[in-house]
């Protein structure tokens, strides 16, 4: 295809028509003079001028130097750890084209967004792209000016675009676990790219997930055909996440806690079911939250409006159930509260890794309750029975979830063990006093002395088996804490000796022993119809007769609340981060920040992340040369916003400085 055909006839120096909203700048006669953005550079170069980043991220260095070196290699990166940067960048140093195959279309608008504030020439081809700036983008594929184009496998697949792709410099394969059948999310599409790939010879490939376990990892590099490729596996633990799990006892009222602590900040609420969407974001709207509900049984409209506002920042909570989160890549969601206990280890580490992908502190809290494992059990074999491998694999997810819910262990070593990594990380600072960041660490669950345990439970068990499996465990709570309610009166329940026997614990602590019992295996949830009885079982049984041992925790209530009075209680978390004194420059620069987002058509953290406001507001830059030196400004969005935050650090009002002229 000769170039020309793309180009048409009004060649020169007309502006290119516009993409997906972002002014256009620059002319192709600009273009084709190569942007000082991706001047041939060195990687860390490249992420200074472009980004605004001081230094790699673990195993980003490594992955762009096999890039640059023409080795295929597999990055295995949490969430959050900066996956986009390790295909991106050998495309800011001038390498040439990245070609970036990605499962969704809002993924990928995101990151075209952010490439192109950093100053690259990007595009997404799909079907929602205009003619205009299909042309457009195909002319810039023409002459070499594009650095990153994003496809979906099926257009990938397609083929019309093989005879483009001239001066390839790498295929990257985003979310790469869709090619496994053993991970979540199989899409057999992603199985035709290594027929495709081969035809590229020696262009390297490169393939990105966050789902890490090792059978996942061989099968992206056989499915994708990676020649001896590098292994490139991060550590899978979040260390800006503060993990809680805490026994539910009323969902709106813990969730809203929760948010109380972030105020204007964005959140994500995720519950079980669509009704307990509608309830619990009812409730939350009530008590004044500005929250919206997302669930797949709402009109196609609301739920875009509701993604749309959220990721805009006009929207603070997202009351959603799972189908709400593939393809939000807003980067500060400063908390994700589970309603109910999630499916699984790996549902949990998804949804709640939403949380924090800045890097900056969130929130994970799990509200849980022994009766979320059962409807998981419920809804997962609600067509019918399941192969006896289903059932055992069903199985031992809710036996892990359960246990990652109420044992009071470390919660970020929990969920990296479970990944088949030890916690901390090898070379990390050992914690003798725990991560420091989890419910348990931080004190606010403490584990019952070891006979302790044994005691309560011998009393709890003891109870249930004196309710002759004939109640919910509601009753039981009632017995144990020694209620005269008319249900205990009629059933002779106030005359049993176990009457009133854990009074003392307080309803809370006791409705918890019940639930972390069951998940260990002493008491059972038997469902008939919409009821639920408590039963005892042979480890219970066992248990009483002194034999095995159990683990019970319990939550100090007032830990969270003392925590909650060190901070400031009109600002948010983030603007607390910067201190008191900065902090009204802070929420001005976000002022600023969403406005020069809406002109410019992308979402407030593609122009700047908060940890970069707060790098501002702590360093009240005086001049262009100051700004540029600070995290996440780059030579671009310097010459594109620097005047504008340089006048509100000066003292000029957000509104005003948003209309200044950028420089030029
Ligand atoms: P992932 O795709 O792995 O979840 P992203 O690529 O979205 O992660 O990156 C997460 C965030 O971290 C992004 O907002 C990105 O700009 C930021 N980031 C990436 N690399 C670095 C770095 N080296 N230093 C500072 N911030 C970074
Ligand atoms: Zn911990």
């Amino acid at each position: 295809m000769h170039a020309d055909e793309w180009f048409g006839d009004g060649e020169g120096d007309e502006l290119l028509p516009d993409v997906a909203g972002l002014t256009p700048v620059r002319t192709l006669d600009d273009m084709r003079r190569r942007p000082a953005v991706r001047e041939a550079s060195t990687p860390v170069e490249a992420l200074k001028r472009a980004f605004g980043y001081d230094a790699f991220r673990p195993l980003q260095g490594e992955s762009v130097d096999a890039a640059l070196a023409k080795r295929d290699c597999l990055v295995v990166l949490p969430t959050g750890g900066g996956k986009s940067l390790c295909y991106q960048i050998p495309a800011a140093c001038g390498a040439g084209l990245v070609l970036v195959v990605s499962p969704l279309i809002a993924l990928m608008d995101d990151q075209v967004a952010a490439a192109r504030e950093a100053g690259l020439t990007a595009v997404a081809l799909h079907s929602n792209l205009g003619e205009a700036a299909k042309r457009t983008a195909l002319q810039q594929l023409a002459n070499g000016t594009l650095d990153l184009l994003y496809v979906s496998p099926e257009r990938l697949v397609a083929g019309d675009l093989m005879g483009r792709l001239d001066n390839l410099a790498l295929l990257a394969v985003d979310e790469a676990h869709c090619v496994s059948h053993w991970g979540h999310d199989f899409r057999p599409e992603y199985r035709q790219l290594r027929s495709i790939f081969d035809r590229f010879g020696a262009v390297p490939r490169m393939a990105l997930t966050a789902t890490a376990t090792p059978q996942v990892q061989d099968d992206i590099c056989v499915q994708l055909g990676l020649r001896t490729p590098l292994r490139l596996i991060g550590h899978v633990d979040r260390p800006n996440l503060i993990y809680r799990a805490v026994p539910r006892h009323s969902a709106a009222k813990q969730a809203l806690e929760v948010i109380k602590r972030h105020p204007q900040e964005g959140g994500i609420v995720y519950a079980q079911t669509r009704k307990e969407v509608e309830t619990l974001a009812g409730a939350l709207v009530k008590a004044g939250v500005h929250a919206a509900a997302y669930h797949a049984g709402l009109p196609a409209e609301v739920r875009a409006k509701a993604q749309d506002d959220f990721v805009n920042e006009r929207l603070d909570v997202v009351v959603a159930t799972i189908a709400f989160g593939m393809g939000i890549d807003r980067s500060n969601v400063r908390y994700v509260v589970h309603a109910n206990t999630p499916k699984s280890i790996e549902h949990y580490q998804q949804e709640a890794g939403r949380a924090g992908r800045d890097g900056l502190p969130a929130d994970c809290v799990l509200l849980y309750g022994a009766a979320d494992l059962m409807t998981h059990r419920r809804l997962a074999t609600m067509d019918g029975p399941l192969s006896p491998d289903r059932e055992r694999a069903l199985d031992r997810q809710l036996r892990e979830i359960g246990r990652y819910a109420v044992a009071p262990v470390c919660r970020h070593r929990l969920l990296t063990e479970h990944f088949g990594q030890p916690y901390p990380a090898p070379g990390s600072e050992a914690r003798s006093e725990g991560c420091g960041s989890c419910d348990v660490c931080l004190g606010e669950t403490k584990e019952l002395p070891a006979e302790q345990a044994v005691v309560t439970a011998q009393k709890i068990i003891s109870a249930a088996w004196r309710l002759e499996g004939r109640f919910g465990p509601g009753q039981c709570v009632d017995v144990l804490m020694g209620k005269a309610t008319d249900k205990s009166e009629r059933a002779g329940h106030d005359r049993l000796t176990v009457f009133g026997l854990l009074k003392d614990s307080g309803e809370t602590a006791v409705r918890a022993w019940i639930d972390q019992l069951v998940v260990q295996g002493f008491l059972a949830l038997r469902e008939e119809g919409v009821y639920s009885f408590l039963v005892i079982t042979d480890a219970g049984r066992a248990l009483c007769r002194g034999e095995g041992a159990v683990r019970l925790g319990v939550v100090e209530e007032r830990a969270t609340r003392s925590e909650r009075k060190t901070r400031t209680p009109s600002a948010s978390a983030a603007a607390a981060a910067v201190g008191p004194a900065d902090q009204g420059l802070f929420e001005r620069l976000r002022t600023l920040r969403k406005l020069l987002a809406a002109k410019a058509g992308v979402p407030p953290y593609v122009v700047f992340h908060d940890s970069t406001l707060q790098a501002i507001s702590a360093a009240k830059p005086t001049s262009m040369a100051t700004l540029i030196g600070l995290k996440g400004i780059g030579e671009r969005k310097a010459a594109r916003y620097g005047a504008q935050v340089l006048a509100v650090v000066a003292g000029e009002e957000p509104e005003k400085a948003a209309v200044r002229a950028a420089q030029a």
